[in-house]
């Protein structure tokens, strides 16, 4: 059977991950976070002075983006995912709410989705990848066999991504969540450079009311079709 690329988009905290996790485990395919991609970039901003929740300066990142080196490992065994900027592990420093509050402004720079953009093709160029994010089935990949684009309810979304966070020990409130949710929803879909926006040829997914399981095997029936 032909390996296909898949390509997952939709709103933040919709389980975009989660199910293409399950994917690439299940299909023995290589899974890339692409907004991994865009928060470590994000985290290098915060830590070098050149980002905060009220400004970025593009125009000191844009010069030393050749300098940051952002490498993804996943193991399809176990489905886990590691983050790695120059060389360091920041799996758990990119999760973090502060990163979350900058990472849109970020990912508005031309520059940086140029980066980016061109290595998710590099990772991709094979088939047998599964990529989630916002512009994949847009931008990075608009030939991709099978696209999907994923969306629940605001609050079931807050309430999911409190929860991982809470069970993570992490010291933060619904409302902050949600009011973190809404924020990056408005600036990614509105910005001008590979805004969210469904493919004409995307499969919407509602998840509201869907176990994990429940969706995975819908979505797999889905690939079936596209891959014989
Ligand atoms: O997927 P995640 O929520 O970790 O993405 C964090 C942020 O990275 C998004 O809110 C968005 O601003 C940016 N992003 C993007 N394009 C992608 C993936 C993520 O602009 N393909």
């Amino acid at each position: 059977m032909d390996k296909i690329t898949i390509a997952i988009d939709g709103y933040s905290s919709c389980g975009k991950s989660t199910l293409a996790k399950q994917l690439a485990t299940k299909l023995n395919y290589t899974y890339v976070d692409s907004g991994a991609m865009y928060r470590a970039i994000t985290l290098y901003a915060i830590e070098n002075g050149l980002a905060s929740k009220e400004d970025v300066d593009a125009s000191r990142l844009i010069p030393q983006l050749d300098k940051i080196d952002i490498d993804l490992k996943f193991d399809s065994k176990t489905g886990g995912v590691t983050t790695f900027l120059n060389g360091r592990n920041v799996e758990e420093d990119i999760r973090t709410m502060q990163v979350s509050e900058v990472v849109s402004h970020v990912s508005v720079i031309k520059e940086v989705r140029a980066k980016l953009r061109a290595s998710q093709q590099e990772l991709g160029k094979r088939g047998g990848v599964v990529m989630d994010g916002r512009d994949i089935g847009t931008a990075v990949f608009p030939h991709a066999e099978m696209k999907l684009f994923m969306t629940a309810s605001p609050e079931v979304r807050a309430l999911r991504r409190f929860n991982e966070l809470k069970e993570k020990g992490k010291n933060v409130s619904l409302e902050e969540v949600r009011a973190n949710l809404v924020s990056r929803d408005n600036e990614d879909t509105s910005r001008k450079e590979d805004p969210l926006i469904r493919a004409e040829d995307a499969v919407v997914l509602d998840n509201s009311n869907l176990t994990p399981n429940e969706q995975l095997a819908l979505v797999l029936s889905w690939v079936k079709e596209r891959t014989i």
